[in-house]
C-alpha cells in the first residue's frame, strides 16, 4: 500500500472513496469536514438528523459525481478505553465494504482527530485485507486497498506519521509472511521446507543462517528433540538465524516452537479438530515475522532467531511413554506423555542457544498448552517470566500491537511438579496448571539467562476480538510483538 499525506484540501483524481472516522455522538463533527462538498454535506446532515448513521457502525453513502466517488464514515463507538484499537477495528470491518464496492484509492481523513493515527488505520487495513490463496487454482479476484491518501490539519507532523505508518506497514508485512507459514499444510511445509524458507529469509535480509540436521544434533548429544522426530521419516532441523547491528552492545535470542504438525505422537491426539495441528509451528512463525521485520527495519539490536522444527507422529520407531532420554543439557528426562513434545525440542535449541550465543535476554514463543486456552481463551496470549523488568517491557509491547499477553506465575513450588520418577525431570506435571509447568520444564534449559516464555496456544489461530484478524486461518500472533518490543529495547 503506498501511503502518502496531504493538508490541502485537492483530491487526487485516482481517489474513490473518502474515508472519515466519527465518534458516537460526534457524527456531526465529521460532516463537517472540509474535504466534503457542500451538496454532500446537506445531504448527510439530513440523513444524520434522522438518526441513520450511529457513529458505532459503518455508514456508506455513494456520491459518483462527486471528486472522491462515495463517502464511508467509519463509526468508532463511544469516545473512551482503547481508542486506537477501536480505530482498528472499525477499519477491520471497513475492509469487507470497501472489497464490495471495489474501492482501492483512499483518502483518509483525520484533520478533526487528531487522537488518531494513521498507523492504526494501515496495520488494521493491511491484516484485514490478507488472504490465503496459496493453494487454490483460482486467482482471487478480490481488489485490494493499494492507495491511502491522508489528510492532517499541520504539515509539521507529516515526517513522523509517515515514519510510524511505514513502519506498521512493515509489521504487518512481515506478520502476514508469518499466517503465510502458519497456514501452510503439513505436507507442504516440512522442517527441511521450514529450513528452506528461513535460508531464503537469510538471503533476502543478507543475515547468517545455520541449519542442524538428525546428524549434527546426534552429534551434540540433542537427545530431547531427536526424541520427538524420531517417529517421523521428515527430518529435524534446527535453525538459527542472526542479525547483527554494529552499533549495538546487547544480544537477544528468540526461540520459536516449529513443529510442523503434531499428532501427539504415541499419546495420540483424537481425531477431532487435528487438522489445526500444522499450526503447531507458529511460534517458529513468529518469530521469524519478526526475524524478518527487525532486519528490515535495521534495529540496532543484535537477535538471534532460533527455531528447532520437527513433526511429532507414530511410527515403529516413535518414543514411548516413560522413555527416558538425555537432553543437550545433560539432564535426563522421562517422557510420560509423548504430546507434550513442544517443551522438548524447545528445551535443546534453548541450552543450545544459551551455550553458543550467549544471549543477554531469551524469549521463547510456542502453542505449548491447551491449558492456555483453559486459563485465557482466543482473546490474549500468556506470559511467563521471573524477571519482572523483561514481562513489563513484552506486555507493553503487546499492547501497544493489540498482541496481549497476561502473566501466569513461575516459582520453585511449581517447579517441583516436574521432578522425575527415575530421572531428573519428567516432560508433564499435574492435571492443573499446565500452562504454569510447561514453562516450569523449560526454566530448567536458560541456564542464568534473562528469560520469558510465551504461551500463544490460544491465540496463534481462531483468534478473537480483531475483526481485522480472520478466526479461521493462523493471526501471525507474537510476530508483531516481539518486532516492537525489540524495536522498543533497540540502542
Ligand atoms: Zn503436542
Amino acid at each position: 500500500m503506498d501511503i502518502h499525506f496531504i493538508t490541502n484540501c485537492e483530491i487526487e483524481p485516482e481517489v474513490d472513496c473518502l474515508v472519515i472516522p466519527a465518534w458516537e455522538n460526534e457524527v456531526h463533527v465529521a460532516i463537517n469536514s472540509s474535504l466534503i462538498a457542500l451538496e454532500d454535506q446537506t445531504s448527510l446532515n439530513l440523513i444524520n438528523d434522522r438518526g441513520t448513521i450511529s457513529g458505532k457502525d459503518l455508514f456508506y453513502l455513494p456520491t459518483p459525481m462527486s471528486a472522491y466517488r462515495g463517502i464511508l464514515i467509519l463509526g468508532l463507538g463511544k469516545k473512551e478505553g482503547d481508542m486506537s484499537h477501536k480505530f482498528r477495528n472499525a477499519a477491520g470491518k471497513a475492509v469487507g465494504l470497501l472489497q464490495k464496492y471495489k474501492k482501492h484509492h483512499l483518502l483518509l481523513e483525520l484533520e478533526h482527530a487528531p487522537e488518531l493515527q494513521t498507523r492504526h488505520f494501515v496495520a488494521a487495513v493491511n491484516l484485514a485485507q490478507y488472504e490465503h490463496t496459496a493453494f487454490k487454482t483460482k486467482a482471487s479476484e478480490t481488489i485490494k486497498v493499494d492507495n491511502l491518501c491522508v489528510h492532517l490539519c499541520t504539515s509539521k507532523e507529516i515526517t513522523i506519521e509517515q515514519i510510524k505508518a511505514n513502519r506498521a506497514q512493515t509489521f504487518t508485512e512481515c506478520a502476514n509472511y508469518a499466517r503465510d507459514l502458519g497456514n501452510a499444510p503439513g505436507n507442504a511445509l516440512t522442517p527441511k521446507i521450514l529450513a528452506e524458507k528461513a535460508r531464503e529469509l537469510a538471503k533476502e535480509t543478507e543475515s547468517e543462517i545455520e541449519v542442524l540436521g538428525e546428524t549434527d544434533m546426534e552429534k551434540l548429544g540433542m537427545g530431547a528433540l531427536l526424541s520427538v522426530s524420531q517417529g517421523s521419516s521428515e527430518e529435524a532441523q534446527l535453525i538459527t538465524l542472526k542479525h547483527t547491528h554494529p552499533s549495538a552492545s546487547k544480544t537477544v535470542a528468540i526461540v520459536g516452537k516449529g513443529l510442523t504438525f503434531d499428532a501427539g505422537g504415541t499419546s495420540l491426539k483424537p481425531s477431532k479438530g487435528m487438522q489445526d495441528m500444522k499450526f503447531d509451528m507458529c511460534g517458529a512463525a513468529a518469530v521469524l515475522g519478526a526475524f524478518k521485520a527487525i532486519c528490515e527495519c535495521n534495529a540496532a539490536i543484535n537477535v538471534v532467531c532460533v527455531v528447532p522444527s520437527s513433526e511429532n507422529l507414530i511410527n515403529g520407531d516413535a518414543t514411548k511413554p516413560g522413555d527416558i532420554v538425555t537432553s543437550y543439557s545433560g539432564k535426563t528426562i522421562e517422557i510420560y506423555n509423548t504430546d507434550a513434545e513442544g517443551r522438548l525440542i524447545l528445551c535443546d535449541a534453548m541450552a543450545y542457544t544459551v551455550e553458543k550465543h550467549k544471549p543477554d535476554v531469551m524469549v521463547d514463543v510456542a502453542t505449548l498448552t491447551g491449558a492456555a486456552i483453559v486459563a485465557l481463551g482466543h482473546e490474549m496470549a500468556a506470559v511467563i517470566s521471573e524477571d519482572e523488568e523483561l514481562q513489563g517491557e513484552l506486555i507493553e509491547a503487546g499492547k501497544q500491537v493489540h498482541e496481549r499477553l497476561w502473566p501466569l506465575p513461575i516459582n520453585d513450588d511449581y517447579k517441583s511438579l516436574l521432578k522425575g520418577k527415575d530421572a531428573d525431570l519428567c516432560n508433564i506435571g499435574p492435571p492443573y496448571a499446565g500452562t504454569v509447568t510447561a514453562a516450569c520444564f523449560l526454566s530448567n534449559f536458560t541456564g542464568d539467562t534473562r528469560w520469558a516464555h510465551l504461551d500463544i496456544a490460544g491465540t496463534a489461530w481462531g483468534m478473537k476480538g480483531c475483526s481485522y484478524i480472520n478466526e479461521n486461518l493462523a493471526s501471525g500472533f507474537g510476530a508483531r510483538l516481539l518486532a516492537k518490543w525489540l524495536m522498543n529495547i533497540s540502542e
